[in-house]
């Protein structure tokens, strides 16, 4: 299958819907229409749209033709762009892996003292959470577990605890990533400076080597007062979480800590010695990275090929 032809009938679909041309309800061309309008064959069009129906934007009734079907989730109006960011990150985390089961868990402060917050719902994979499926929750309100939409009994204590001690921390990622949980799991968790990646993270990383059990209740809150002015929090034996004041600056963080880990975990795998650059080397380096920061750009050209690829993480 040429994906190049698949995405072009894909790419058309989309832009009709974008542009109003095609609304909810409305049925779309023919296969055979599509087929000879874009000079494809039936089996491209017929792959484009089961991927448009796997991500909900279409819905085949057969023999009825295949109708626009947005309306599967309702458009949340309120705080539109910071849940339309953070379902970016849960779909772009899944595509790099770094999630694990459906646990783990990201938020995002919406009010000004970091109490009130986005977060997943229970149960549902990365890949396919959309803006309208996060819940909103106050960290304040004692009945929140009790609530129909009560969210994970860790993702609550974590994240709770964290935006009511760390208010400069809008967005709060926390996953167990393959890598950072290796580092996690060794006697000396430092991450060295042994190349520009992880010269990034040089004395900025907050360490807790103090593991005592799942992220509940008093762990959760011990958890919170840790991170410090640091954005990476490396939970010994357990993972890594990465604060910031955007979801862009979070994601970044999150991916070059991963990629750093693999760097450095990957050098220790080789069983020589490492070739450390000096503290200066580190520092200076490091310092560069913070003048340096491309993380919306980083961010904005995720989004756009998921705006392409898998538009519905912003319904
Ligand atoms: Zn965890």
């Amino acid at each position: 299958m040429n994906k190049k032809l698949y995405q072009t009938v894909i790419d058309y679909i989309n832009n009709k819907i974008t542009s109003g041309e095609l609304s909810i309800g409305d049925v779309i061309p023919s296969e055979s229409q599509l087929s000879k309008r874009l000079n494809v064959s039936i089996g491209t069009v017929r792959k484009a749209i089961d991927k448009l129906e796997n991500s909900n934007i279409l819905f085949r009734h057969h023999g009825k033709g295949t109708y626009v079907n947005l309306n599967l989730k309702t458009m949340k109006t309120d705080y539109k762009k910071e849940r339309s960011d953070l379902a970016a990150a849960f779909r772009w985390a899944a595509r790099l892996n770094m999630h694990e089961a459906v646990a783990n868990h990201f938020s995002l402060a919406v009010s000004d003292d970091g109490s009130q917050f986005l977060l997943n719902p229970i149960g549902m994979n990365f890949s396919q959470i959309c803006a309208s499926d996060l819940i909103l929750l106050d960290s304040n309100d004692p009945t929140t577990m009790s609530q129909p939409n009560a969210p994970d009994p860790s993702a609550w204590a974590i994240h709770g605890a964290m935006h009511r001690n760390n208010p400069q921390a809008r967005c709060i990622l926390h996953v167990h990533p393959k890598y950072a949980t290796i580092l996690a799991s060794l006697e000396d968790k430092t991450m060295k400076p042994i190349d520009q990646n992880t010269m990034r993270f040089y004395e900025k990383v907050s360490i807790d080597h103090d593991y005592s059990g799942m992220g509940l209740g008093k762990e959760a809150e011990r958890l919170s007062t840790i991170l410090g002015d640091n954005s990476v929090l490396l939970m010994g034996n357990h993972g890594v979480l990465t604060a910031a004041k955007t979801v862009a600056k979070a994601f970044d963080d999150l991916y070059y800590f991963e990629r750093s880990c693999e760097n450095l975990i990957g050098a220790y795998q080789t069983g020589k010695n490492l070739h450390l650059v000096s503290h200066e080397i580190a520092t200076k380096t490091a310092q560069q990275w913070q003048d340096y920061d491309a993380s919306d750009l980083h961010f904005d050209a995720l989004k756009r090929i998921l705006d392409k690829e898998e538009p519905d993480y912003k319904i």
